[in-house]
């Protein structure tokens, strides 16, 4: 469905970014992939798909790397048709704690970047009359969570953005929507059971069920694979009067 279409995906060397990219590869689309960490490892997973890979190692908190990675991607394919703000991070602290830095840094990452990438991607896609914008926003872009405040404004604000960008282009063949996961067993939500497990003196599958027990009625995670195929309907025909949605695949967290 996908193929001579071009998927960048930001922060797609690990868990729902590389989920996400997996799923469109498999549909032939050629993978921009950006990220940190196993970059061969993530690089060769796609590359088995049959599909064309470049990597870009853009720190997404810096608006000059965004820009090199948006012109070398546009030099290679011609242009970014599918364009995935997947990269965040976390951080957990009570506000009077919370490291003003660390502020700054789950802000540029999960919310400011997707605003540079949005607005470098969009020429070519209104030229092309399609596009694809997908931000992986959160459950935590709908209700807030104590601790997460900077977690929380981001992925709130990345909705916000989501609708604005749905609005701007809604007579287009270009589609933003948002994807807002639950709980996903990835790196970022890992570090997450263990910081539990050590602080309680519990194991690990005790924090886990704790954790999932707290806010997920289904008490199952949402794998990258569920999200991966959530992306490629946001890029068949049939979605293509889905705009500015907030799609929740959260075991029921948000209905609560
Ligand atoms: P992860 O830690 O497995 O992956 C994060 C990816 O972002 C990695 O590829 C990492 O290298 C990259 N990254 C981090 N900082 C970066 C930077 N400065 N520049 C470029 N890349 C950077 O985490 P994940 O759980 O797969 O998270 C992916 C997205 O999904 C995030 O936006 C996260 O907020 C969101 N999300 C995750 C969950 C969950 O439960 N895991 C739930 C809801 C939303």
């Amino acid at each position: 469905m996908l193929k001579h279409k071009t998927a960048l995906v930001t922060g797609s060397t690990s868990g729902i970014g590389l989920g996400i990219a997996k799923a469109l590869a498999r549909q032939g689309a050629n993978i921009v992939l950006n990220g940190f960490g196993d970059v061969d490892g993530a690089r060769a997973e796609i590359a088995a798909l049959g599909v064309d890979v470049l990597y870009h190692g853009a720190d997404m908190s810096r608006p000059a790397e965004i820009e090199d990675m948006m012109r070398t991607a546009a030099e290679r394919f011609g242009r970014v048709d599918i364009l995935v703000n997947n990269a965040g991070i976390q951080h957990v602290a009570a506000i009077e704690d919370f490291p003003p830095e660390r502020w700054d840094a789950i802000i540029a990452i999960n919310l400011s970047s997707a605003f540079h990438t949005t607005r470098l991607a969009l020429p070519a896609m209104k030229a092309a009359n399609w596009g694809r914008i997908i931000n992986v926003a959160s459950v935590h872009g709908l209700v807030a969570s104590a601790q997460k405040s900077a977690y929380v404004a981001a992925k709130h604000g990345i909705v916000g953005l989501t609708k604005v960008v749905a609005l701007e282009t809604a007579t287009t063949g270009v589609t933003c929507n948002a994807i807002c996961p639950g709980w996903v067993l990835t790196p970022l939500v890992q570090k997450q059971v263990d910081a539990k497990a050590a602080a309680l003196g519990i194991s690990n599958e005790e924090a886990t069920r704790l954790l999932l027990g707290e806010k997920e009625p289904s008490m199952q995670f949402t794998t990258p694979e569920e999200l991966g195929e959530l992306a490629v309907f946001f890029c068949s025909p049939a979605a293509n009067n889905v705009r500015g949605a907030a799609w929740n695949m959260d075991g029921g967290w948000a209905a609560q």
